[in-house]
């Protein structure tokens, strides 16, 4: 074959996968580094600026002193197991088998993916309420399910039951649900869980729900995880991780609880794709996991103050603000913001205008298109998070002075 035969069959053939072409890299993780390279206030990937809890740390500098610097059994290390188990009897009341129904993983993110890559098949369909972590998106692309979007609306992000029904169908495989809510700060009520669990034993569909944010509750407010609910222990995978829990985003360690048959597979996938998560920090874990209620009372109350804390700075800014009763984010509505038509057309105003933020106010927040599938419907929204030291919250609130409605 000649020189340049090979070059036509190169431009012939596609070079890039037609999944890997349908997503855009992350916005979130996007918006992380333009705040470094404006040097704005980083209120946009929710990840702690603070320092994680001394005893953590010092139980991941043991382990590496202990030679525990070796591949752990794929699934998890057994201690971490054990701890999963062991926390989610004490939390949440049901016992699951640590040799037969937990898969640790690399992050929860690494958890979602490969459970949907465990259970979907060709023509199947998730059910996915929106606004969603833009993780949902691509993670629907790459295990092929079809995503059937149902939206939550504000002020108090609820759900039409008639819409929630139609999405419904004998395709239909899993609802992803994320309680408490990234971005809209949601806790879904027993009353709506029930709702969605009579859907799936109707269609026999899976919930896939992710519980990352399980600690960070407000005002009562809380968690009930749909394994509990009659019914849904056996058609339930419990996404979690310490990522949030105990601020150590960047250690990836997370889990898929999931009945024995569904685990089997999950664990499949999870071995080939990452073999496994990093063995000391999966020790030090084991610890964490171990907290004494007071660890979880004292996380939840450090937000709720933070929380308070950025509404006000928000508000006082002209942002209409949706109070989050969980998780750490606040979505907010950009409508009171006079716009320059020409510069902020209204189909994408929430990218022109966090980009502004970002590069003049020196802010970053994330623009809300990333959590629609229509970019159109997130246009007036952006999301701020307020997981900070109370150093960046003031920084962003001398910054944001000079924002004006
Ligand atoms: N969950 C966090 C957010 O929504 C961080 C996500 C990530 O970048 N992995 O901002």
């Amino acid at each position: 074959m000649s020189t340049s035969e090979t070059n036509m069959t190169h431009i012939a053939r596609r070079m890039l996968s037609a999944k890997a072409e349908q997503f855009t890299e992350s916005v979130i993780r996007e918006m992380t580094r333009l705040a470094l390279q404006h040097n704005a206030v980083n209120l946009s990937q929710g990840f702690p600026d603070f320092a994680a809890p001394k005893e953590i740390k010092e139980a991941a500098r043991q382990a590496i002193a202990d030679d525990i610097n070796q591949y752990a059994i794929t699934w998890g290390a057994k201690p971490l197991r054990d701890a999963i188990v062991e926390k989610f009897a004490s939390t949440q009341g049901i016992t699951v088998d640590p040799e037969r129904e937990i898969t640790v993983c690399c992050g929860s993110t690494e958890a979602m993916m490969s459970s949907m890559m465990a259970i979907i098949n060709p023509g199947d369909e998730t059910v996915v309420f929106e606004p969603f972590y833009e993780n949902y998106g691509p993670d629907a692309i790459l295990s092929g399910a079809t995503p059937r979007f149902v939206k939550l609306r504000p002020p108090d992000w609820t759900f039409d039951e008639r819409e929630l029904a139609a999405a419904f169908g004998p395709h239909t495989k899993a609802i992803i649900l994320n309680t408490p809510n990234n971005p809209t700060g949601k806790v879904f009520t027993r009353a709506e869980l029930e709702f969605i669990r009579d859907l799936c034993v109707r269609w026999n569909a899976y919930c896939i729900t992710d519980e990352i944010y399980e600690h960070i509750l407000y005002d009562g407010a809380e968690h009930i995880t749909m394994a509990r609910l009659d019914g849904m222990r056996d058609r339930t995978i419990v996404i979690n991780g310490m990522s949030k829990t105990y601020s150590v985003t960047g250690w990836r360690v997370g889990w898929a609880i999931a009945p024995p048959e569904t685990t089997q597979a999950i664990r499949k996938v999870h071995d080939f794709l990452t073999v496994g998560a990093a063995a000391p920090l999966q020790q030090a874990g084991a610890l964490a996991l171990k907290s004494p209620q007071s660890y979880y009372d004292k996380l939840a109350a450090n937000y709720a103050a933070k929380r308070e804390r950025l509404l006000k700075i928000l508000t006082a800014s002209g942002f209409t603000v949706y109070k989050p009763r969980g998780a750490y984010y606040i979505m907010t509505d950009i409508f009171r913001f006079h716009f320059d038509e020409a510069k902020y057309p209204a189909d994408s105003r929430d990218v022109s205008f966090a980009k502004y933020l970002v590069e003049h106010i020196g802010v970053a927040c994330v623009p809300g298109s990333s959590f629609y599938n229509d970019a159109r419907d997130g246009a007036s929204q952006v999301r701020f998070t307020f997981c900070k030291r109370e150093a960046t919250l003031a920084a962003a609130e001398a910054r944001l002075a000079n924002l004006h409605a």
